[in-house]
């Protein structure tokens, strides 16, 4: 096995920068990296040395750990060096590092290792990278949540059902030579029918889990003067629009990315939707149209203190995708009774006002409704990661294809290969049963060092 090294700490000048060993010759490279032969670190202490230089010379002084095999964060044998963060110290190390028979680690290959030795299963191993990579706080409790196993914890019934379910059909194509009698294939149906329920709960917190993770691209349009640019500051919290009262001013698209409930949300201004009076306008337009594309969700702005106009109806026929929510803005002022009658059948309308917040905790809630309903704190693990939401969604179909083959009575052996199916698939998640070229493509996801 090949001793793996890499920086750890992210690039550039920092007060302190840490390099990674891991690998069986680790005690030796380090040895000659504080040129002295007879070290005898003690595990998990650390200790203060003198890096040198392969000329003999001080290259920095430095804070060395050293971790034994099988207890390190791979389960190899392990070292780090926290010298002080230049780059230029750094790369020496590597490369004195290198002379010395290390081999600089592909990204994820500790974590890669670490999951080879049956230090944590594939799930955590992916919850190492989504904490490191989380952008909110929510998403963070989240990754730390699967770290600590709550997603293969969640997984493991299901299994174990399913485990349970083969053993029993298996035998009875051992032992019976005819078919199953009904009343064990209803009971069968019924406890397949549980697990697909259970595994189908848990896929529809996808919704959710991507959102809090990878976060929702989120547009606000309208006709010129409705409040869309005092709309977006509001929500961005500060002045970044160009807010006038001469219609058409915001002539491009901008955005700014911010956090609603815990969800990371790009919020992006577009500009006014009209018949444009110059070339410039006419872009703009262009670009929202592309942003609508874009979005995961619209804000439709209306003006809520004059009648729908024809430009406002245009659009609302355009946003009407199921994708969007209707924002009647100005609510400060005098209503025009006309709007409320006309918007009737239209599903998410609220009434704000960009200028006192008022409706504004209302219309993040219309907003992040369709991920479902997750409270962060009280709710169980959500899945984040579309890899275990396509492998939950391919074990309900061949469940789903299991119960089909057992309702026409057809062979056992049909019906078992549907299971084993499902039971690689939930394996999969967990890496149990994961191909070595895909825990490559997973790997190749994380930073270098981790
Ligand atoms: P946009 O062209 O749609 O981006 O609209 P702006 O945000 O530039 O606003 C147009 C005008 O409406 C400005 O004079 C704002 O001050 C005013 N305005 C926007 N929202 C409100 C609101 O909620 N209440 C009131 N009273 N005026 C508003």
């Amino acid at each position: 096995m090949d001793t793996i090294v890499a920086i750890a700490t992210s690039p550039g000048r920092s007060a302190i920068g840490v390099v990674r060993f891991s690998g069986p010759q680790s005690l030796s490279i380090l040895r000659s990296l504080i040129n002295d032969e007879t070290f005898q670190p003690e595990p998990k202490r650390i200790y203060l040395k003198q890096i040198v230089r392969e000329s003999g010379e001080a290259l920095d002084s430095a804070l060395v750990s050293y971790f034994a095999a099988p207890h390190s964060f791979t389960g190899d044998e392990m070292f780090e060096v926290s010298c002080h963060g230049s780059p230029v110290i750094l790369r020496r190390v590597l490369d004195q590092a290198q002379n010395l028979g290390a081999r600089i680690a592909e990204p994820g290959e500790f974590t890669l290792r670490a999951c080879k030795n049956g230090k944590m299963n594939l799930t955590q191993a992916e919850a190492v990278r989504d904490l490191i990579n989380s952008q909110t706080d929510a998403a963070a409790v989240q990754a730390v949540r699967q770290l600590n196993g709550e997603l293969s914890a969640a997984l493991q019934p299901a299994k174990e059902k399913l485990i349970q379910i083969i053993v029993r059909l298996e035998s009875a194509l051992e032992f019976v030579e005819d078919d199953l009698p009904a009343i064990q294939i209803e009971e069968l149906k019924k406890e397949l029918s549980n697990v697909v329920t259970n595994v189908e709960r848990l896929a529809a917190t996808f919704a959710a889990g991507r959102a809090l993770r990878d976060g929702i691209k989120v547009a606000i349009v309208g006709c010129p003067n409705v409040g869309k640019s005092s709309l977006f500051n509001r929500l961005v919290g500060m002045d970044r629009a160009i807010v006038t009262e001469i219609a058409g001013t915001t002539r491009d698209s901008i955005s700014e990315s911010i956090v609603l409930r815990g969800v990371p949300v790009l919020l992006t201004d577009t500009a006014g939707i009209r018949d444009a009076t110059d070339r410039i306008e006419e872009i703009g337009i262009q670009r929202t149209e592309q942003a609508m594309a874009d979005a995961d969700l619209l804000i439709v702005v209306i003006d809520g203190t004059a009648k729908l106009s024809s430009d406002d109806r245009a659009i609302l026929a355009k946003a009407r995708t199921g994708k969007q929510v209707v924002a009647i803005n100005k609510c400060d002022l005098a209503a025009e009774r006309q709007i409320d009658a006309a918007l009737r059948d239209t599903s998410k309308v609220v009434h704000v006002s960009a200028l006192t917040g008022e409706g504004l905790d209302n219309l993040a809630a219309v907003i992040l409704e369709p991920l479902g309903t997750f409270d962060s704190e009280a709710a169980g693990v959500l899945i984040t990661d579309s890899r275990h939401y396509d492998l939950l969604r391919r074990t309900v179909r061949s469940l789903q294809e299991s119960d089909g083959i057992l309702s026409q009575s057809a062979s056992e052996e049909l019906v078992l290969v549907g299971l084993h199916n499902a039971l690689r698939f939930l394996g999969e998640i967990t890496g149990e049963t994961t191909a070595d070229e895909i825990l490559g493509e997973i790997f190749s996801t994380f930073c270098i060092g981790k």
